[in-house]
């Protein structure tokens, strides 16, 4: 059968370059890059050549990278961190209800600590107005948060205003840029961010293997305790084959980017303009404001998990908006901030395109989904009540 994979937001196939630098470092050059002796020695080069690579993409200086075990650790690092060393300034933090759980859960363990979260609401298309932003500093801020792209829905922060607010008032910027990187253009001088966290399986890299940009002189605590690793502000030896294989991925990402972007909006708009053509299909996320590989959608009168599976079956790997927790089929907290209806959003279906998807994909997909929304509406009480 032929298989197509449309989850791309959700992890991507390494790129052979990737696979090939890697192997290099797990059976040739694969000492520690803490030893003095010449594996140590080439281990360490690679490191920080990898340093450069990163963040060169990013607009970034090597000494200001980190490398983490992902996006999550880098997010936990970001926000426990900073809030963590700058107890004495203040104790509020700002983030938005749409924010991947690496960043909620992490601010909701603060809460419990003793630190304020404010949490701000998001617009139709999941847009964070950066007024708000502006009204909600305090004398006690110290880190704003807000993500540069959704991973649900797609939609593109307006970050670069949030960072001018936030540099203007003094306090910390973040942004998880795990969905951005690599996709669309970021530069942390022009954007004004003090940390940014990415991740490597996003971008065509390896599973396991993050960073977080750490602007100099931030004041930021450690998380994870040990040696006096990555300057000492995250313990624990190099993932050297993840690290060198998340430094090709950001290295093929950076020459590539504006190609990239052009072949994903080509297929992205393909797939969207013929999804919007099956009868009560609604796009999710703004119109322009989105990430080139990124298509959300809700079928009414259709569960997203019933459409998942009958994907499933015809070969095509996509995501829905719903995250089976405890048993209940929650809809998802992004579409839920958007405002969308709980039975809109139970109907929600993501495709995530990548460099590996051709056009060949989208139709398929434009082929198979009608027929499959046709029968699942055939046996939905809702749609006969329509
Ligand atoms: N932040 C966002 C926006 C994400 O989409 C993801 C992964 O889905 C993460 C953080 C977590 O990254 P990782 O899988 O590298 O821990």
């Amino acid at each position: 059968m032929r298989k197509i994979y449309l989850d791309n937001a959700a992890t991507t196939r390494v790129r052979p370059e990737v696979a090939e630098v890697m192997m290099t470092h797990l059976v040739e050059k694969y000492g520690n890059p803490s030893s003095v002796h010449s594996f140590g020695r080439e281990a360490r080069v690679a490191v920080e050549e990898a340093r450069g690579q990163v963040a060169a993409l990013i607009g970034a200086k090597p000494e200001e990278i980190i490398f983490t075990s992902g996006g999550t650790e880098a997010d936990n690092l970001a926000l426990k961190g900073v809030a963590r060393a700058n107890r004495s300034k203040g104790n509020h933090i700002i983030t938005t209800r749409i924010e991947h759980h690496a960043i909620l859960h992490t601010a909701e363990a603060l809460e419990k600590e003793g630190l304020e979260v404010t949490y701000l609401p998001v617009d139709q298309y999941g847009l964070v107005d950066p007024e708000e932003v502006r009204r909600s500093i305090k004398a006690s801020t110290i880190l704003i948060s807000v993500m540069a792209a959704n991973n649900e829905v797609g939609t593109v922060q307006p970050i670069r205003e949030i960072g001018v607010i936030a540099r203007e008032k003094g306090v910390y910027f973040h942004t998880d840029a795990v969905q951005a990187v690599g996709n669309i253009p970021i530069d942390v001088n022009a954007d004004h961010i003090d940390l940014l966290s990415l991740s490597g399986h996003k971008i065509y890299g390896p599973k396991g293997v993050g960073v977080l940009y750490i602007r100099r002189g931030t004041r930021i605590q450690p998380i994870v305790h040990g040696g006096a690793h990555e300057r000492n502000k995250r313990a624990g030896t190099e993932n050297v084959p993840g690290i060198v294989g998340l430094s090709k991925a950001a290295e093929l990402a950076r020459i590539e980017l504006k190609e990239h972007m052009d072949y994903l909006k080509g297929l992205r708009d393909r797939l969207i303009s013929g999804l919007l053509s099956i009868e009560d299909v609604q796009l999710n996320g703004h119109p322009e404001r989105r990430l080139p590989g990124n298509v959300n959608v809700s079928v009414r009168y259709v569960e997203g998990e019933a459409m998942l599976l009958s994907l499933d079956l015809k070969g095509i790997a996509a995501s829905s908006g719903s995250a089976c927790t405890s048993g209940s089929l929650e809809p998802s907290h992004v579409l839920l901030a958007m405002g969308i209806p709980h039975e809109v959003a139970h109907g929600s279906l993501r495709f995530s395109l990548g460099k590996f998807n051709t056009q060949e994909d989208v139709d398929y997909v434009l082929e198979v989904l009608p027929e499959i929304v046709q029968r699942l509406r055939s046996m939905s009480p809702f749609a006969a009540a329509r």
